[in-house]
């Protein structure tokens, strides 16, 4: 594939999807959100078959997933319904790692997002997850680990969700990050892997950050 790739990793409420989102929009590139993908099969899970769907060999098949790669209109899907709102309550969040913990899912994931990233039609993606720059795109053109300090990720969460910084949305990131890292390590950067650390960093100076380092990566290929 000649499309130019960019991957980001980064722990929950590193802030990885706004910046992604940006970072596509300045580049003229399209955007991938890795996690509503496990998200989408988690509400799938919890409103119908349960958890022996997450074993299926025909996942393909079974789970009939569809989402936008445009930064400016962003939807998630599943079979005929939208899925975009209904995918991101605690509920899902809450039920997410398990279902990111199966090793058929995620043989199925690494598949599904390079079918997407092939099937869009612009010049590069920027694609975001857990596990993109180590197990998905190991050879993306420009592959970088965003994180920030834990109380900071937990303070831009609430804010995204704009509940406040109650003990239970603390408690929800952090373990959830806990749930994740036994799956991946997505808190280290691997060997090639530009770690950026936003926690003393704006929206805009981390975007800008991140987008000095890829062209610089882009040069260099
Ligand atoms: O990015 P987001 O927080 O929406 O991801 C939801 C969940 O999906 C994560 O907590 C993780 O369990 C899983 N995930 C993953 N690998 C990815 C993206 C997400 O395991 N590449």
């Amino acid at each position: 594939m000649s499309r130019i790739v960019i991957a980001i990793d980064g722990p929950a409420g590193s802030g990885k999807s706004s910046v992604a989102k940006e970072l596509a929009r300045e580049f003229g590139f399209a955007y991938l959100d890795t996690g509503a993908a496990y998200r989408a099969l988690a509400w799938v899970v919890l409103n119908g078959p349960g958890d022996t769907l997450l074993d299926s060999p025909d996942l393909a098949h079974e789970f009939r997933y569809d989402i936008s790669t445009d930064p400016d209109d962003f939807w998630v899907r599943v079979g005929e319904v939208d899925v975009t709102e209904s995918i991101r309550t605690n509920l899902i969040s809450e039920a997410v790692s398990s279902v990111a913990r199966n090793q058929n899912v995620r043989r199925f994931m690494k598949e599904l997002t390079h079918q997407i990233a092939e099937d869009c039609n612009a010049p590069g993606i920027v694609i975001e997850g857990r596990d993109i720059t180590t197990v998905v795109f190991p050879n993306a053109d420009s592959r970088l680990l965003l994180t920030a300090d834990e109380q900071v990720r937990i303070a831009r969460r609430a804010k995204q969700l704009d509940a406040g910084e109650g003990h239970d949305l603390s408690r929800s990131v952090t373990k959830r990050d806990e749930a994740d890292s036994k799956v991946v390590d997505f808190l280290t950067a691997a060997e090639g892997v530009t770690l950026i650390d936003s926690t003393n960093l704006d929206f805009d100076a981390t975007v800008e950050a991140m987008e000095l380092q890829i062209r610089k990566d882009l040069e260099e290929r």
